[in-house]
């Protein structure tokens, strides 16, 4: 009886084989560790992926006005376009926004509203970037729910609350800044 208990185990946890004491001969041997910043990278583009559609979009808006004079530039991971025809497009939307994230892609009526507004939307660029092709649905449907409760739709959505939260919190350091520059 006991032998065939024995033949079972042996059944289900074979001995190792010659190639299986060759792999632990080497199991003692840490796995090739991945340099901290490889693992940002790889980290950043599953990022830039996830967000592309809503990228795509921005950058397709974006993009034709460049016949009419829209600028664009690169800049902190961020594509970023103003003027041209935006203005335009921007003054027939609901909330005529100055300016406007997309994915990764930034938009603005013009270059003092996009050095105005750039952090307040890289704020949302961080929230596309959790949220991907998911943000756009989420962010109406959170509206509409501040509106329904009787809020502010816009500026008791939470997305824009944690958005104008960073913004002040930036203006109280940049006033400290300033005090401890007056001493
Ligand atoms: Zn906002």
């Amino acid at each position: 009886m006991s032998g065939s208990t024995n033949s079972r185990i042996n059944a289900n946890c074979p001995q190792p084989s010659a190639d299986d004491s060759h792999e632990h001969e080497h199991s003692n041997i840490d796995p090739p560790s991945w340099p901290r910043g490889s693992l940002l990278i790889v980290l950043k583009l599953v990022k830039v992926v996830w967000a592309s559609p809503n990228s795509l979009l921005g950058v397709c808006v974006g993009g034709v006005g460049l016949i009419v004079g829209t600028r664009v530039r690169f800049r902190g991971g961020c594509i970023e376009f103003w003027g041209g025809s935006i203005p335009w497009i921007f003054s027939r939307l609901p909330v005529r926004p100055g300016a406007m994230a997309l994915g990764h892609v930034v938009l603005a009526i013009d270059e003092a509203t996009l050095h105005r507004a750039g952090p307040h939307e890289r704020i949302h660029v961080r929230q596309y970037e959790r949220w991907g092709p998911l943000f756009l649905p989420a962010y109406g449907i959170a509206s509409w729910w501040a509106w329904r409760r009787g809020r502010r739709a816009y500026r008791d959505n939470p997305f824009e609350v944690e958005a104008y939260e960073d913004d002040a919190r930036r203006a109280a350091l940049e006033t400290t800044r300033v005090d401890d520059n007056n001493r």
